[in-house]
């Protein structure tokens, strides 16, 4: 008989990793404390678009979704940095102008996955079951089905209630649960109160983020350039705007929580007004809602999560946030628990009748390259934020593309070999240090080079 696991979270990960399960054959059940999305619930307080790339679509494709995605996709091809004079800087992110990344709208790609997982009769999938806790020795989750929500269990023909909704607990049992369940995750809550040892780390940004919008243009066309991520980088905060295919543009604002610039200082109207004036001219002529959007918007908090292990025994595994959430400056986080599923699955079919051991090399294979994500991301922070305003880092960024087109396969950017290829995260980390310092050694060489030579001329000249 299939074993049977239980997945907590019908999330970006959740949904694309039953998929992956059921396509294996296994006996899956996902539980997931939000209403069905698509009867039209918000998937409130998170981001409302995300840059998909290789890592992600990858993933897709191998279950066969990517293209279904990716055709509701806007292509980005660079970024384009809006300086507070209104000036605009294209700069491409690749030396390919194939290379770009796509925008998506979140809900679209949750029911997306949550269908792919479907269509296999051996995943059911059950909303508005929110999980309090795991026991990790019998295989058991405990969750909660309020009474308001009396759903039946999408995806199976049957449309009888789970459980006649109760407030009482209910508890399920698998040979396997699966902690899919984001930043905040019960599973991982369990797995603290009950291994030995466990380590973990939470690390928040003193900055929160908070969305706007740029409404569409005249029959839906985008008021600026539609592929283009853009940025209006400020030394220590910025904002970004990622298209939609209704034309409008999603903004995040990532600006300090508190300080005498920030979301605290800024309370009224004027405030607001005010800030956005001196800061983004351009954008905010483009913000007709910006002072309820600023308003009735909440403020999100960035948050790094590490922790070790990600597996218990054949019993217990976490995936994607739950394992570790990293802040979302390099686009990677959902790509990254994508790419967690792909090796999850690959570990299962090289040790099909050893869970324990497929579960630890998956720990093992992802552990060392979440970590590596999770400093890349904090330091591409630095980068968007202040950065890409600078000459010298435009330069750097020429120079990075003249490198790959005269030396290909050879010299890869950092940003290339985490976005468009799948080079583990570790590796990529570790190959652009060392580019980087032969760069950096070749160009000192060649100054000292230069300045020896001016020298001797003008040694020559003055005897
Ligand atoms: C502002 C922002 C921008 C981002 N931009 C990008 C980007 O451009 N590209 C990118 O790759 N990543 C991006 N990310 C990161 C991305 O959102 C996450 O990495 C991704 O959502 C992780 O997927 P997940 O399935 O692990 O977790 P989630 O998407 O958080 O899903 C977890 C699911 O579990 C459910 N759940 C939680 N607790 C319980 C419980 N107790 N019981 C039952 N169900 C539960 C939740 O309701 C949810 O459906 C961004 C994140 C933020 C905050």
């Amino acid at each position: 008989m299939s074993a049977k696991f239980v997945l907590i979270g019908s999330g970006l990960a959740g949904g694309l990793l039953a998929a992956y399960l059921g396509r294996r054959g296994y006996e899956v059940d996902l539980y997931e404390r939000r209403a069905d999305p698509r009867e039209g619930s918000m998937l409130e307080g998170r981001s409302i678009n995300l840059a998909l790339s290789t890592r992600g679509i990858h993933a897709l494709q191998q279950i066969g979704i990517a293209d279904e995605v990716l055709q509701h996709a806007i292509p980005m091809r660079g970024r384009m940095i809006h300086e507070k004079s209104g000036s605009l800087h294209f700069a491409p992110y690749d030396v390919d102008p194939n290379k770009h990344i796509n925008s998506i709208g979140r809900a679209a790609l949750n029911t997306t996955v949550i269908e792919a997982a479907q269509r296999y009769p051996n995943v059911r999938v059950h909303f508005n079951h929110k999980c309090t806790g795991i026991d990790l020795n019998s295989v058991t989750a405990q969750l909660l089905n309020p009474p308001s929500s009396d759903y039946g269990v999408a995806g199976t023909s049957s449309s009888q209630p789970l459980n006649s909704s109760t407030t009482q607990p209910i508890t399920v049992s698998g040979d396997a649960v699966i902690g899919v369940d984001g930043a905040f995750s019960a599973v991982r809550q369990s797995m603290q109160l009950e291994i030995d040892k466990f380590q973990y780390d939470e690390s928040y940004l003193a900055h929160g983020y908070k969305e706007l919008t740029i409404p569409p243009g005249p029959n839906g066309s985008w008021q600026m350039e539609k592929n283009a991520l853009h940025i209006w980088p400020r030394k220590s905060f910025m904002m970004i705007a990622l298209p939609n295919p209704d034309g409008s543009f999603t903004c995040t604002l990532f600006w300090e929580f508190e300080g005498s610039r920030s979301f605290a200082s800024t309370k009224t109207d004027d405030d607001v007004r005010r800030f956005f004036d001196e800061e983004f001219p351009d954008a905010v002529s483009l913000m007709p809602n910006l002072l309820e959007d600023f308003e009735n918007n909440p403020t999100g908090s960035l948050v790094t999560i590490r922790c070790a292990p990600w597996v218990y025994e054949d019993k217990v595994a976490l995936v994607g946030d739950a394992a570790h959430a990293v802040v979302p400056f390099y686009g990677q986080g959902m790509n990254a628990a994508f790419e967690d599923c792909v090796v999850l699955d690959e570990c299962l079919a090289q040790f099909p009748q050893d869970r324990h051991r497929a579960f630890a090399e998956y720990f093992e294979r992802r552990k060392i390259n979440a970590d590596a994500l999770a400093d890349l991301a904090l330091e591409n922070f630095i980068e968007m934020r202040d950065k890409t305003a600078s000459k010298t880092f435009r330069a750097k960024k020429k120079l990075d593309h003249f490198l790959e087109a005269t030396l290909p396969g050879t010299y890869l950017p950092l940003y290339t070999m985490v976005t468009f290829t799948r080079i583990p995260y570790a590796e990529a980390k570790r190959r652009a240090r060392i580019q980087d310092a032969i760069v950096y050694a070749a160009v000192a060489g060649l100054t000292l080079a230069i300045v020896a030579t001016a020298i001797a001329v003008l040694r020559a000249l003055a005897s």
